[in-house]
């Protein structure tokens, strides 16, 4: 390219044609921070500068966060479609943030390729599937397109699906269909187990640790607590899969005790101890029956300790998300991909886009196993088949016309 062509583009901003392979979007994705707290408006923008010139529609759904940031939902047609009309075929769904990066892993933004991998922060979740998108919807000719489509890009998704709940309240968008993008080495999942999250507080009797019998320990009584719920989700591990739970790893609701706070001092016994509990439900287990099944638990140690006193407060709950084997969608990305379909063990925004559409799957290159890690990579060859299945998708129609 001439000096004076370069210049021309760089001027009005249009990335070249020859930058679009799904590897070097990748590159320029992961060198634009977009931890969630922070605004996720350069990685908007970078996308605009790719659509924009190419005559793409474009709407920005912005909100400020608690913190008063700005926040940025964008809503995307190519131009041949209708302007502001989001009632489309197929909506082609990705969060824009990534989860913090540790401050010794210098390369989090400064991406490298390392064998046959690219690393880097969101490099799999989800910058990977992003960069994928952009390279298969630019790269696929107006007459090739099968299907009317939106790209939706969603802020804030690592800390709880906070855009994708405002985008669903302006409740503009209106697909047949819906690819979630997150890491699943490309098979396409149907299924996501539910979440939730509760603080539970247990109480005892603040006394001088030379005199143990003038209190109670709440440490004590936490443990003896959380034993209970080690020995129940151990119960699930060991009962036996229903069928419809054989896909996902593990096949069976889990628990984690993940932080835990509790006691004052060496010499006293605990006046209070708290311990936050997590839990991945099955699609099929009831998200609310936790607490009631930590109340029948906690029932159980009051026969031995009358005056257990604990409280459970739900911080999170969302449910998971289900999509029969024989949905449109399902069934063509087994057939293009020759992958089977999974459940996934972790969030997505699947439970609240699902609720839009006929049927929705999750599908992405790498693995979430190397993910909110410095180990984050995808692989390479992965990226180049995320776009050779994405084209297969646009362009042929996914229900017979009627
Ligand atoms: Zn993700």
């Amino acid at each position: 390219m001439c000096a004076i062509g370069r210049d021309i583009r760089e001027w009005w901003g249009v990335i070249a044609m020859e930058k679009l392979s799904p590897s070097s979007l990748l590159d320029e994705l992961i060198r634009i921070p977009s931890v969630s707290v922070l605004t996720n408006r350069p990685l908007i923008e970078y996308v605009a500068r790719l659509l924009h010139p190419r005559g793409w529609n474009l709407r920005e759904l912005s909100y400020l966060d608690a913190s008063g940031v700005e926040k940025v939902n964008l809503l995307a047609t190519p131009p041949w479609q209708k302007p502001n009309d989001f009632v489309v075929d197929l909506a082609l769904v990705c969060h824009t943030d990534t989860v913090p990066y540790s401050a010794a892993w210098n390369e989090a933004v400064a991406p490298r390729v390392v064998g046959d991998a690219i690393h880097g922060c969101g490099a799999c979740d989800v910058k990977g599937f992003l960069a994928c998108l952009l390279a298969a919807l630019l790269n696929t000719a107006e007459a090739h397109f099968a299907s009317t489509v939106a790209l939706v890009l969603t802020a804030e998704e690592e800390i709880g699906c906070v855009g994708a709940r405002h985008l669903l309240q302006a409740g503009l968008l209106r697909p047949r269909h819906i690819v979630v993008g997150e890491p699943t080495s490309l098979r396409p999942a149907r299924a996501g187990k539910g979440y939730g999250l509760a603080e539970v507080r247990v109480f005892g009797k603040e006394a001088h640790s030379a005199h143990p019998a003038q209190g109670v320990s709440a440490i004590y009584r936490a443990a003896r607590l959380i034993g209970q719920i080690e020995q129940y989700a151990e119960s699930l591990k060991n009962a036996a899969v229903p069928e419809s739970a054989r896909i996902f790893d593990p096949p069976y609701t889990t628990f984690n005790v993940g932080v835990i706070e509790g006691g004052s001092a060496k010499n006293i016994l605990a006046g209070e101890c708290k311990f936050l509990l997590e839990w991945r439900a099955l699609p099929g287990d009831a998200m609310g029956k936790i607490p009631d099944i930590v109340q029948q638990m906690v029932t159980e140690l009051q026969r031995d300790d009358p005056d257990f006193e604990f409280e459970v407060k739900v911080l999170r709950e969302q449910p998971g998300f289900e999509t029969t084997a024989s949905s449109p969608l399902v069934r063509r990305w087994t057939e293009i991909s020759g992958r089977e379909a999974i459940g996934v063990p972790f969030g997505t925004e699947a439970p609240l886009m699902s609720t839009l559409a006929n049927d929705t799957i999750v599908v992405g290159p790498g693995d979430m196993r190397t993910a909110h890690s410095p180990r984050e990579c995808v692989p390479l060859a992965e990226l180049d088949l995320c776009v050779a299945y994405l084209k297969e998708l646009l362009e042929n129609p996914l229900e017979p016309a009627t």
